[in-house]
């Protein structure tokens, strides 16, 4: 049975976003990072020892660390997780006139990165049930374009080399690796995890990052976990890590006093002032992730009774960090959208469209790209909210 209720207006909507705020709350960004532990302490540490640059322990801490919350053996850590992707892309052994299948429904480091290695995206479309790649498309896609040869991968219409999938867990949410897995596999193409959005996100009771090659992490102010700008290369690979630490300090072959770089290289190292931060961000995470999973269940609730919307819960196979909630307007209700973020920045919630599609922007319009109305329609109809710590 279809549901009779009407569908919200405005107000309505509004006030069922600020009914999920603790009273004293009068405004409420998008996200905002939370420094409630050993921040201080450890940043001292660094300004005392003087070791605040590209050399010192916090580093090799930081990514001790992110290498056991995760279970993936090799952690490298970057200035910040577009560098992270543009050595990934590097790593993985893109070459310039590659194409790479980056989801149309991302953010352009995504794509930017891609550029980088002078190669080209290829927009895919999005699952409604993960806001992912949508794994029985691509397939669908593949076997009408692919042409596999010689173990690699072609497009059959443009003639280039599909080299690599970047697989996006957006706002968190993980992605449906089995399957995307298994289609990287069939078609010989590279699996890259952009999981950006998803520490402490995890995928059939493993966390997200280990099923791609090569995995990788950012801690821009924006994430769950932030060292103020950083990333990570993560990989269960140890020439692939070798290679990453080597690429991300300027290709400098090791030595106590020498100067030897033995290719061109990046200064792409995460500063030890950085990773200190990290380091007692990383500490908060069990409860981190509580908190968020607080605000979540509250969103929930209060959407339950609005028609004409819905909260997007986590996919059944997953659980989500949460990083960013999100509502789905219904088709009827799409129009509406700017309305709503006008109105709910009129009162200081500071929700916001998702990005637009890459497709659209005036630098990637040209790409290759599959049939997109999920994605065109997911664009249309969500709404990220309020989701900081803070909030609870
Ligand atoms: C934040 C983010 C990045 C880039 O990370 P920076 O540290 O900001 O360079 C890449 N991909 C996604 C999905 C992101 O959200």
């Amino acid at each position: 049975m279809q549901s009779v209720k009407a569908a919200f207006n405005v107000d309505q909507f509004v006030s069922t976003v600020k009914s999920c705020f603790p009273p004293e709350i009068d405004s409420a960004p998008l996200h905002e990072p939370s420094f409630g532990g050993r921040e201080w302490d450890y940043v001292k540490d660094c300004l005392d020892s003087g070791w605040v640059s590209s050399v010192g322990r916090y580093v090799e801490l930081f990514e001790k660390r992110i290498s056991e919350f995760v279970g993936m053996p090799y952690v490298t850590a970057t200035v910040n997780g577009t560098a992270a992707l543009h050595i990934a892309l590097r790593l993985i052994g893109v070459k310039a006139e590659d194409e790479v299948l980056v989801p149309a429904l991302s953010f352009v480091a995504l794509s930017n990165a891609v550029t980088y290695v002078n190669a080209i995206p290829h927009f895919v479309e999005s699952d409604k049930r993960t806001l992912g790649v949508d794994p029985a498309k691509l397939l669908d896609y593949l076997r009408e374009i692919a042409v596999v040869k010689d173990y690699e991968c072609y497009n059959g219409k443009t003639g280039r080399r599909i080299k690599a999938l970047i697989a996006l867990h957006t706002f968190g949410h993980p992605a449906d690796l089995d399957p995307l897995l298994e289609i990287c596999r069939e078609f010989q193409i590279e699996l890259i995890e952009d999981a950006a959005q998803a520490l402490g996100s995890f995928y059939k009771q493993q966390h997200v990052g280990r099923w791609g090659k090569l995995a990788i992490l950012s801690f821009n102010g924006n994430k769950i976990a932030t060292t103020g700008g950083g990333g990570a290369i993560l990989t269960s690979d140890e020439n692939l890590a070798r290679e990453a630490k080597h690429l991300t300090t300027t290709a400098k072959a090791p030595h106590t006093w020498n100067f030897y770089h033995d290719e061109i290289g990046f200064n792409y190292r995460m500063p030890n002032i950085n990773a200190a931060l990290g380091c007692a961000q990383l500490e908060q995470m069990p409860e981190f992730l509580r908190r968020k999973r607080t605000i979540t269940e509250r969103y929930k609730r209060a959407f339950v009774n609005l028609s004409g919307v819905h909260f997007f819960v986590e996919p059944v196979f997953a659980r989500s960090n949460y990083w960013l909630n999100a509502v789905l307007l219904d088709p009827e209700m799409a129009d509406q959208r700017n309305r709503l973020l006008e109105a709910l920045h009129a009162v200081k919630i500071l929700a916001r469209p998702s990005w637009e599609l890459m497709h659209r922007l005036p630098m990637y319009r040209g790409c290759p790209r599959m049939d997109l109305p999920m994605a065109e329609n997911l664009q249309a109809s969500i709404i990220n909210l309020p989701s900081g710590i803070r909030l609870c």
